[in-house]
């Protein structure tokens, strides 16, 4: 099998290969305040599937840490799929990885490069979730983790850093800042990144959900998603989602491409403004109580878009209110307490609801556990944390 990065941009090719993050000539415009441009895909020859969890992966499975990533449950939530007259509604419940969110899959395969090459540092930074996990794969790892953080990243999320042993480089700004830093962290001293989109791994480690999916549903005698529902800030769990998709459909094992829909908050809402308008504009700030989806600038908002449009992907805007109502209407209607970021998901298929046939497959994927933002969860039933 031959693994190889493309640029979706211009089609320049390149080795996966210790030190390459971006495409040369697409990555040179990159400017402050926009969208990472040059962000690359991973693209393979010649593979097959050779057993029920065979991914194509970019990593040989050897290299991969000891620790249980991925894999997570498909649920068939009953008294929701009464409530909202879709029988076929299903939850994707990543709170169940190690440090509670989707983000360790991506963690995990950089992980897995690092060990293949011999890298023992990889500096990022995060909203909280992205270094909370990549703290607890370097953990099982043995890797030095290098985090930077907003200061006013939840408390569960900061802590979880300093359980696992990572070094926590608090930020006096916002995530925008902490990637700018981080950034320069990593070129400075050439400890790999883990940066969001930049490294393009951590695009390729969260294809792994859509073949758990498509298989889960398989083994239920079901065709594959007509409806995904994806909570959206710099649009990498949304990219891979489409590219694990896209491998699924090349491998004959969907039929066609899902409806996926970029669920927003409506304090940070660059990509679903960019579906509607063609183009990104200036930075706003970010102002939502979902700080995993609390971007000013999404890193990966050139690549989600064009995969949006290329498959005629949706956006949906949700506020704040609506997101606590969600939270809560979630965790008492199915048992899935969820952070705000996932309960947008919901609550973004409850908004958009009334223009799906109530007939179609529709799965909603709930990224972080609820109990990673207490302060919030605690706003939603009106108690103290
Ligand atoms: C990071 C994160 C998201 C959003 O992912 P993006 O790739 O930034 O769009 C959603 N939910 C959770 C729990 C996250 O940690």
């Amino acid at each position: 099998m031959r693994w190889f990065y493309r640029c979706p941009a211009c089609g320049a090719e390149y080795d996966i290969e210790p030190g390459r993050y971006l495409c040369d000539p697409c990555g040179a415009r990159n400017a402050p305040g926009l969208p990472l441009e040059g962000v690359l895909e991973c693209h393979w020859d010649g593979f097959s599937v050779s057993g029920p969890k065979d991914i194509p992966l970019p990593v040989e499975r050897e290299h991969f840490p000891p620790l249980p990533v991925g894999d997570t449950p498909l649920w068939k939530p009953g008294r929701l799929r009464k409530e909202t007259g879709f029988p076929r509604l299903w939850l994707k419940d990543d709170t169940c990885n190690p440090s509670g969110s989707f983000k360790d899959r991506a963690s995990y395969l950089v992980a897995a490069f690092a060990a293949k090459h011999g890298i023992t540092e990889i500096a990022l930074a995060s909203t909280g979730n992205a270094a909370s996990s990549m703290a607890c794969v370097g953990a099982a790892a043995g890797l030095k983790v290098t985090v930077f953080l907003p200061a006013e990243a939840p408390a569960a999320k900061r802590i979880q850093v300093l359980q696992y042993g990572a070094e926590l480089k608090e930020v006096d700004g916002t995530y925008d800042l902490a990637f700018d830093l981080s950034l320069a962290y990593s070129l400075k001293t050439g400890v790999l990144s883990r940066n969001t989109a930049y490294n393009p791994l951590t695009i390729e480690g969260k294809k792994t959900a859509s073949f758990e999916m498509a298989r889960s549903l398989g083994r239920e005698g079901e065709r594959g998603p007509d409806h995904v529902f994806v909570p959206t800030g710099d649009g990498v769990i949304l990219a891979g989602v489409y590219r694990g998709f896209e491998d699924l459909l090349r491998l004959g094992e969907i039929e066609h491409m899902p409806t996926v829909w970029a669920c927003q908050a409506q304090g940070s809402s660059a990509i679903a403004r960019a579906l509607e308008s063609g183009f990104f504009g200036p930075p706003v700030p970010s102002d939502t109580i979902a700080d995993s989806i609390a971007v000013d600038v999404p890193r990966n908002g050139i690549y989600a878009l064009a995969k949006l449009k290329k498959y005629g992907g949706r956006a949906v805007v949700v506020g704040d209110d609506e997101i606590l109502e969600a939270q809560r209407a979630l965790s008492a209607g199915s048992g899935l307490f969820a952070e705000p970021s996932s309960a947008c998901a919901w609550a973004g298929f409850l908004k958009a609801r009334a223009g799906i046939d109530p007939g179609d497959l529709v799965v909603v994927m709930i990224t972080g556990s609820g109990l990673k933002d207490i302060k919030n969860a605690a706003r939603a039933v009106g108690a103290k944390a």
